[in-house]
């Protein structure tokens, strides 16, 4: 059994985080390979190392001012090792940090300091090998990520060592210097240290106890979910859920490895298990998540005997092309053609968009209706239980909630309905309380 483990930013924000994580790794020998961020928020209106960073950057010209953030950087990690206790010093990494400042090292670079730090700190305090993320991880010259070259490189070094930490967040590019992954992008490091090192699973530790069925924000309290497929995940990430950096999900799929979302601060919570096939067939409420977002247009179409027009759908969709804009549903009927965008991409071109399909397509009619929120009912478990749509329906009709729009995804793994922006939360909170609370 091999376990890989990612520590997001707020569980190693102090020293008092750290033990904790110590605590966690050391209780089990099978967590062998231990990827770090930088130092997150130790209290809400706290900075993250990372943002600190990027702001001395942002001020590089202005000397005084990058030196004074720079110490304040400094600080935080000082205290980190003297609060640990540890005969260990960063004070040469400092100073090489500060030389590059002086030379206009780029962005990156300076980004992926925090990680970098912190994960030096952590080697020393587990007294487990440091391997440099930079050594391991290749970007293309395009900023894609060498896939092949990483995964090789990662299995090969990690081979070497049976305990190493690694810092998330960057890698290297062709010549050398540093790249970031985007923002939050340890988890994507975590992902591709799993697959390299073929880990039984991948444990992601961070702040909440797993994935709620539903933004706390909108709905008190909701339910953790369990166990969750990558397919329904990237359903709920899409509109708007997020437990765990996008990107991060593919490495490990490929190689069919699970990931453990887990609270450093409360271990013992099972968390939630992101699997390629779930082993309950349907989550205990039918539906796994509901997730939404306001900011979408929808366009009807409506000409007669549509359907047996050859090349119709094709010309509406090039006119989107045309202004290269992406559409988000497609849900059509006989007569009829709807087409979800998000409303910002087509702000500038409303009108234009309007006119070229009437141009192409001549329609009866063409409507635009602006101000829609959609919200996604996702769930593997609709495929086998029937009346689940009319479930979702009776919860919005009970709560006078319009429907605007209705398509259900070929996988019947979500349910995706439109609905007016003023009706959004009203409309999670219903569907909610008839799938959890009224069973
Ligand atoms: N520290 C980086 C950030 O704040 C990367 C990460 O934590 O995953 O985005």
């Amino acid at each position: 059994m091999l376990k890989v483990l990612k520590f997001g930013g707020s569980s190693l924000a102090d020293a008092a985080q750290f033990r904790k994580v110590a605590d966690i790794i050391k209780s089990e020998k099978e967590r062998r390979y231990i990827v770090a961020s930088a130092p997150g928020k130790r209290f809400s209106s706290d900075i993250k190392i990372t943002d600190m960073l990027l702001d001395c950057f942002e001020h590089l010209y202005d000397e005084e001012y990058t030196d004074t953030s720079f110490t304040a950087i400094e600080n935080r990690y000082r205290e980190i090792i003297s609060d640990l206790g540890l005969d260990y010093s960063l004070e040469e990494e400092f100073k090489n940090i500060r030389t590059a400042f002086v030379n206009h090292a780029g962005r990156d670079y300076f980004a992926s300091r925090g990680e970098y730090l912190n994960a030096k700190i952590l080697a020393k305090y587990l007294d487990y090998k440091f391997v440099d993320a930079g050594s391991c991880i290749f970007f293309n010259n395009d900023g894609s990520l060498d896939t092949e070259k990483t995964n090789t490189t990662i299995s090969k070094v990690l081979e070497k060592y049976e305990y190493a930490v690694i810092p998330g967040f960057y890698g290297s590019m062709p010549n050398g210097t540093i790249k970031t992954f985007s923002r939050g992008g340890s988890d994507i490091t975590g992902s591709l240290v799993a697959r390299a090192v073929l880990a039984d699973i991948y444990e992601n530790w961070t702040d909440v106890s797993g994935l709620l069925m539903v933004d706390p924000r909108l709905v008190e309290n909701p339910k953790t979910v369990s166990e969750i497929t990558y397919r329904e995940l990237r359903e709920l990430s899409y509109m708007g859920a997020t437990v765990l950096h996008e990107e991060a999900i593919f490495p490990v799929r490929k190689a069919g490895i699970p990931i453990n979302i887990k609270n450093t601060n409360a271990p013992e919570d099972k968390g939630t298990m992101i699997v390629s096939k779930a082993i309950t067939e349907s989550s205990e409420n039918v539906i796994t998540g509901i997730a939404g977002l306001p900011g979408f247009t929808a366009i009807y179409i409506e000409k007669d005997m549509m359907n047996s027009e050859v090349g119709f759908t094709r010309r509406v969709l090039e006119t989107l092309e045309n202004h290269n804009i992406c559409f988000e549903h497609l849900p059509s009927g006989i007569d009829t053609m709807s087409i979800v965008l998000r409303s910002d991409d087509i702000k500038d071109f409303k009108g234009n968009i309007t006119a070229d399909i009437v141009k192409k397509v001549n329609p009866d009619s063409i409507t635009l209706l602006d101000n829609l929120a959609l919200v996604a009912v996702v769930g593997r478990g609709m495929i086998s239980a029937a009346g689940t749509a009319a479930k979702i329906f009776k919860a919005l009709a009970d709560a006078n909630i319009n429907i605007r729009m209705i398509d259900q995804g070929s996988s019947e793994l979500n349910i995706i309905i439109g609905v007016e922006e003023k009706d959004y939360i009203a409309a999670i909170k219903a569907i909610y309380n008839k799938f959890v609370n009224e069973e």
